[in-house]
């Protein structure tokens, strides 16, 4: 059987410094991002791919607040379904294109993806994320008061609505991305680190205002689709040492234990690269046998064959 990989694709697959937000901009950078995908499936892998969405997310949340007075703004949770299908539409549209160029069978098939969260998770008790628009004090208080929402100042730039960053626990459509994966499609989940949702009993999934980090759901996907690989593709070609620093060490092949020393030495930035060592940790430790490569989108391919970027293998 050929070996599964997931990729899990960053702000810089979507979007590009100095480009406009606007759609054709969108679907310009993720056909780059799709020729770097089709040579990683010509290369024989089954493949499912994670995506970014905080600045896409953003402006819809924005786009629906600016217009509260003419239809109601959806919740952050629908805001996520939204983007979901927005970013996965451009990705069925460009790497579609390039399979069915290449004569590849199967096409990519977006999954409006729903990842259960507890909801006694401590995350809860200290939102961290900000997310959609900047308001003044006065504004924020007021929205605080209405909606219950929690504000912070965010670096002299105004007030930001903060929510929580829960840790993923599982896809609930996983059995649906299985099924796409057999059957010979290229699955699109978890887009934005899916939907947060809670279980509650008698209710079902309910949807929840938090951002799940996506390189921690896409450790989730690997996880549930026994994927030999998780890929995530970023900005930087390597992990570093002492990142940015005149002593920065660029790293290359890790064993996990001595990756995660570096991890708890505080050398990997909460919120960037913090998260996709956590997340390449917890894949490759889970089961031996498996390998998470961190490196940039460009050097996919070289990254998954061992000559660039930071590979982490079992200890
Ligand atoms: P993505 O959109 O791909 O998730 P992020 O901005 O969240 O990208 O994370 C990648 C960024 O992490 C890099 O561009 C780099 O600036 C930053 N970073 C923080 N710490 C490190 C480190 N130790 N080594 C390399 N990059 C780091
Ligand atoms: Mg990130």
């Amino acid at each position: 059987m050929t070996e599964t990989l997931v990729i899990a694709l960053g702000g810089n697959a979507l979007q590009r410094a100095g480009m406009p937000a606007d759609a054709d901009s969108q679907l310009k950078v993720v056909r780059e991002t799709a020729a770097q995908l089709l040579a990683i499936l010509k290369a024989g892998w089954r493949l499912a791919v994670v995506h970014g969405n905080g600045p896409q997310v953003g402006r819809i949340a924005l786009q629906n607040e600016a217009a509260r007075k003419i239809t109601p703004p959806m919740p952050f949770d629908v805001c996520g379904a939204m983007s979901q299908g927005m970013i996965g539409y451009h990705i069925q549209q460009a790497l579609g294109e390039e399979m069915e160029r290449a004569g590849l069978p199967g096409r990519p098939v977006t999954l409006v993806t729903q990842v259960r969260v507890d909801v006694n998770d401590p995350a809860f008790l200290h939102p961290t994320k900000p997310i959609g628009p900047f308001y003044s004090r006065e504004e924020a208080e007021s929205i605080a008061r209405e909606k219950g929402f929690v504000f912070r100042e965010d670096a002299g730039r105004g007030w930001r609505r903060v929510v929580p960053s829960p840790m993923p626990l599982e896809v609930v459509e996983l059995n649906q991305v299985r099924t796409l994966l057999d059957a010979g499609f290229v699955p699109v989940t978890a887009g934005g680190g899916g939907i947060p949702v809670v279980y509650e009993a008698g209710r079902g999934y309910v949807g929840v205002e938090a951002v799940i980090d996506k390189d921690l759901a896409a450790w989730r996907v690997a996880e549930g689709l026994d994927a030999s690989t998780l890929l995530i593709l970023t900005e930087v070609e390597n992990a570093c040492l002492n990142y940015g620093k005149p002593n920065q060490k660029v790293l290359t092949r890790v064993p996990a234990a001595a990756m995660r020393a570096y991890l708890n030495e505080g050398h990997f930035a909460a919120g960037s690269m913090g998260p996709k060592v956590d997340a390449a940790l917890r894949f490759v430790e889970g089961m031996t046998g498996r390998r998470a490569i961190i490196t940039r989108l460009d050097l996919a391919l070289q990254g998954l064959s061992g000559e660039r970027g930071t590979e982490i293998v079992a200890s």
